[in-house]
């Protein structure tokens, strides 16, 4: 509030090198511009405590307000015209009237990031000292406009200059009173807040009051609004910091349990540094998990879930942990010492929660464990994680109730591990190959079609694919062998075709995982054409288990194939336990029928196989039949019309130059 010094004429602040009058001036539009700027970020920003979110929107606009009007009472004074008389009597009395209406809107604010609401009720913590501030700032408001009509608190003469009057005295004292009671509540309840926004609302009071009052001693100079501009700012940089740890906090908990997620036990593990030697870490879920949820609903499952989080954490010491990974899975960190109890009570841990009709229920709800007790003082919060939950996986696996992670476990998982990237690292650098393994008619015994089959040269040895093909399967690496496996067949075929030797067709192996794929046989088709070698020398077999994929994928797949001019086997047929709907369901060309068949030579197998063969042939199958090796088997296939052998009677799968030479010499010397 600009006011008249005495001796002034007018000229006040324009002495020495710096004219303050213009810095004044310009400093209070500044800050008012910013107050509506950060009022408005904080509206529109999300925040999940839409109360907090009003009550500093509310502040920021008082505050605006209060130094646009002063900015306007700065800058009239000497202007004489009715317009400039108006506003400024119109500014002024707002100034007066906002100082107290501040009352209001920093209880509100306190009551909020102190209690977590307000409302004047009876429940209302501090009600009486609220009380007393809302109605001093209805007294000192009612008493700001009697003022401006009787000149109590200020005068402004026909110059447009402004002059306290003999009770402005009083018009500090009440705001100021407030603040004091605003301020004694803050004081007694500062442990319910952090200490960051106890001292942001600090200076929210302290700020203003010294303004307040050095304004009142040494006037001419706009101390209270520097005071409310600083407060603003540090309001807002203060929101700014809470906003952040906010979002890490909720980065790190799981909103279903309160409980901290993955990131979070990682980071409990940080701050214990080498105290974790002491500590054993339990990676473990709830085995009848999925059975409740489905007996009560997923809603009543997420309270159980609460339910049950609330009542093991509760056991545990104040300097013990527990987190929530994901959906019915837990991990605690309990000293060594504890360990022996903690698992007991995994056995069984009863949880009371209500169902859907609002009925007191309670289960008894047990967990599998994995156990990692940590033994090195430097270690990863990532690789406890890793370790207890691996050891969990290995108890699921294994239907045991707790596996503790041993060095020889850990020795095994590195060398799965190491295993898994040699083999990425095969593929990328070309150390598959395809051998092939001859199908010979065995009415003629000339070579009639091949089975390709994958090998890898791993540090000059040749490895078979039952150690990687599952590992392969696992990491779904399988689908990019699969495909290069393709081209190499083709390439090889290619390469014969030049040497103008005769090809049968060659089935290759595609492993069901690829199904996932919907353009597979398009793929297939672009590999094949663009090795320039004709569609019908291509077979491709896959297996019948449909376990992952309902049967009309690997229909529409095989439908697919034959559009495009391909053939379809059946791999190790017998084998799974669908063997009849997908026979029915399935337009297949060729049936292998599996190695298990042939080798035994029980009656009952024998009728089997018998049946086996007389429906393919009726369906109008052809047949494969696997993994002879005896002269015997061959005749036996021969007598129930299976003609066509692969097996080590004939041939093992050879490599790309033997099969180049039987290629050449297609006729086996055999009866
Ligand atoms: P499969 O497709 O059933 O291939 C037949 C397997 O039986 C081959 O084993 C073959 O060497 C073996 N075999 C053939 N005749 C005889 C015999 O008379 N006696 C005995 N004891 N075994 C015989 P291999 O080459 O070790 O392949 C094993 C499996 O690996 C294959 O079984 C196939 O499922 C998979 N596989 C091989 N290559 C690939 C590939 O490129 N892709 C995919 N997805 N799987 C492949
Ligand atoms: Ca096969
Ligand atoms: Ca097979």
């Amino acid at each position: 509030m600009r006011v008249v010094l005495p001796n002034s004429s007018g000229e006040e602040g324009k002495s020495g090198l710096v004219d303050f009058f213009a810095v004044q001036v310009a400093f209070l539009l500044f800050e008012s511009i910013f107050c509506f700027v950060s009022a408005v970020l904080s509206a529109v920003k999300n925040s999940r405590d839409v109360k907090a979110k009003h009550a500093v929107v509310f502040l920021n606009v008082l505050a605006g307000f209060m130094l646009l009007f002063d900015y306007l009472t700065y800058i009239l004074p000497g202007r004489v015209t009715p317009f400039s008389s108006l506003v400024m009597q119109v500014s002024t009395l707002a100034v007066f009237l906002i100082c107290d209406l501040f009352l209001v809107a920093i209880i509100i604010y306190e009551s909020i990031v102190l209690f977590g609401h307000f409302d004047l009720k009876r429940e209302q913590r501090c009600r009486f000292r609220f009380l007393t501030c809302c109605m001093l700032s209805v007294v000192g408001m009612g008493m700001v406009v009697i003022s401006h009509f009787s000149g109590l608190y200020y005068t402004i003469d026909a110059e447009n200059f402004y002059h306290r009057g003999d009770l402005f005295p009083l018009s500090v004292l009440i705001p100021v009173t407030g603040m004091a009671i605003i301020f004694s509540i803050l004081l007694q309840y500062r442990k319910e807040t952090t200490t960051s926004r106890f001292l942001a609302l600090t200076s929210y009071i302290v700020f203003p009051l010294v303004g307040f009052l050095f304004q009142y001693f040494f006037y001419g100079f706009a101390y209270m609004d520097i005071g409310v501009a600083a407060s603003v700012h540090v309001m807002f940089i203060e929101n700014i910091i809470y906003q952040n740890r906010q979002i890490r906090i909720a980065e790190r908990t799981d909103i279903r349990t309160g409980l901290s997620n993955e990131h979070g036990c990682i980071e409990w593990i940080h701050t214990k540094k080498s105290d974790m030697k002491n500590y054993a870490a339990v990676y473990f879920d709830l085995t009848k998990f999925t059975l409740l949820n489905r007996k009560y609903g997923v809603d009543v499952g997420n309270h159980i879930l609460s339910a049950y989080a609330s009542a093991f954490a509760a056991e545990l010491d104040p300097d013990e942990f527990m987190g929530h990974p994901n959906a019915d899975q837990f991990i605690v960190l309990v000293k060594k010492k504890n360990l022996p109890e903690i698992l007991e009570k995994l056995k069984g841990v009863r949880v009371q929660f209500k169902d859907d009709t609002g009925t007191e229920l309670t289960e008894s709800i047990a967990a599998r464990a994995g156990v990692y007790e940590i033994s090195r003082e430097e270690i990863k919060g990532e690789e406890v994680v890793t370790y207890a939950r691996t050891a969990l996986n290995h108890a699921r696996s294994m239907g045991k109730e707790t596996v503790y992670m041993t060095q020889e476990l850990m020795d095994a998982i590195e060398t799965r591990r190491r295993f898994d990237s040699d083999i990425r690292y095969a593929l990328s650098h070309d150390e598959f190959i395809p051998f092939y393994q001859p199908k010979v008619n065995s009415k003629t015994n000339t070579l009639c079609g091949a089975e390709a089959l994958a090998r890898w040269i791993h540090n000059g040895q040749i490895v078979d694919p039952g150690d990687f093909i599952p590992i392969m399967e696992r990491n779904d690496s399988i689908c990019d062998l699969d495909m290069y496996m393709l081209r190499k067949i083709c390439a090889d075929i290619a390469a014969w075709r030049k040497e103008g030797v005769e090809i049968p067709p060659i089935s290759v192996n595609f492993s069901r995982r690829n199904l996932a794929d919907p353009d597979l046989a398009k793929k297939i088709d672009a590999v094949v054409r663009e090795s320039g070698i004709p569609k019908n020398l291509i077979e491709i077999e896959i297996t019948e288990t449909v376990d992952e994929f309902p049967l009309s994928v690997l229909k529409s797949f095989v439908d697919a194939l034959h559009d495009l001019g391909y053939g379809a086997s059946i791999d190790d047929f017998g084998c799974g336990n669908s063997s009849m709907s997908v026979l029915r369901e399935i337009n297949f060309d060729t049936m292998k029928i599996d190695k298990g068949f042939i080798d035994r030579d029980h009656s009952k197998d024998l009728t089997i196989l018998d049946h086996i063969i007389k429906l393919a042939i009726d369906i109008g199958l052809k047949i494969v039949a696997e993994g002879v090796e005896q002269p015997s088997q061959v005749e036996t296939l021969r007598a129930l019309g299976a003609n066509v052998i692969q097996g080590y009677y004939y041939d093992r799968p050879l490599p790309k130059e033997k099969m180049s030479e039987r290629l050449q010499n297609p006729k086996y010397d055999k009866e």
